[in-house]
């Protein structure tokens, strides 16, 4: 079973998006790149250096659904002539009607966001959507974890690997342990887990930190000898990076630890004197991270919360101090 990486412009920051052809019956595209002109170009040109007809794509498989890598597959299916879409249910991305802005709104304003930050960062998001194709209901199948995408000479397990988002996948070739993992593994960067809405009671906020770590360690039961991410280049030391990737977590966790007052501060406090500079794109990763990471410290009875004046207050709790870290 030949996985071939094609990768596709995006209008991100990130940079390009790998997308996988799997060449063989039936003919799937994991992951399709955004809804850009460049990016359908680029996609049809891997394509045909692949000698696959865009027409003989008969499955597109999302790992998740953020613009970079589901944009496209709404009109990838179309011009496939019906392929088959699949996405795990806990993905909103795609949705017509998805989890939406007032669900969002909830979440940032107890993370203290103030009311013009929420907009801006709405507006910011609105001009984003235009990077991907909403679905109905049923126009597409779901991904189970544990179930096996099947082909001519091989399977696919499907893993569920929460954390970048709810229901972000990644898919395992057991034969030679190879992984598909889209932002949950990436070479050089450790994915953002984003704060979101958790799908089955969208009033609270996903634990995405937690399940992150839970996802990476299941990752490694795999013992993965490589493993091809949304981005950049394929990862073949696992066990580097999933140590690496380990420390700087705990290494960001002492900071957010250290950062807080005794007097309490709210995630959006944080955030901003963790990325003092950061422009309007990032401001809500950067809100993101601070709250995962108080999330996390919370959860192991570090640090104290407290909802009060419509936030969330955190505060340190008396004796423990962040344990580790240089500055
Ligand atoms: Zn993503
Ligand atoms: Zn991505």
């Amino acid at each position: 079973m030949r996985i071939i990486p094609i990768s596709l412009p995006t209008p991100f920051y990130i940079g390009p998006v790998n997308v996988y052809l799997i060449a063989e019956d039936p003919i799937t595209l994991i992951d399709t790149g955004p809804k850009t002109k460049e990016a359908n170009d680029a996609l049809h040109e891997g394509l045909r250096k692949a000698r696959i007809r865009i027409s003989d794509i008969r499955r597109i498989v999302l790992t998740h659904a953020h613009e970079d890598h589901c944009g496209l597959a709404r009109s990838v299916r179309d011009q496939a002539k019906d392929a088959e879409v699949l996405v795990h249910a806990w993905e909103t991305g795609h949705r017509i009607g998805r989890l939406e802005y007032e669900e969002h709104r909830t979440l940032l304003v107890r993370a203290g966001v103030p009311p013009e930050e929420i907009e801006t960062m709405r507006k910011m998001y609105d001009g984003v959507r235009q990077y991907a194709d909403s679905f109905e209901r049923d126009e597409y199948g779901e991904l189970r974890d544990e179930e096996e995408l099947e082909f001519e000479t091989g399977t696919l397990r499907i893993v569920h690997t929460p954390g970048h988002t709810p229901g972000s996948c990644s898919f395992v070739r057991e034969s030679d342990r190879t992984v598909i993992a889209g932002d949950c593994v990436l070479k050089r960067i450790t994915p953002n887990p984003i704060l979101s809405p958790d799908p089955i009671d969208p009033t609270k906020r996903f634990a995405s930190l937690a399940e992150y770590l839970v996802s990476l360690a299941r990752l490694r039961t795999f013992a993965p000898t490589l493993v091809h991410g949304g981005h950049g280049e394929p990862v073949h030391d696992f066990e580097e990076l999933f140590n690496r990737y380990f420390r700087a977590i705990r290494d960001r966790q002492a900071e957010v630890i250290r950062l807080l007052p005794k007097s309490g501060a709210s995630a959006w406090e944080i955030a901003r004197q963790m990325f003092p500079v950061t422009d309007d794109v990032h401001r809500f990763l950067s809100v993101s991270e601070a709250v995962a990471h108080l999330d996390l410290a919370h959860s192991e009875r570090k640090i104290e919360v407290e909802f009060g004046d419509g936030k969330e207050v955190y505060r340190p709790k008396n004796g423990v101090r962040g344990e580790k870290g240089n500055g």
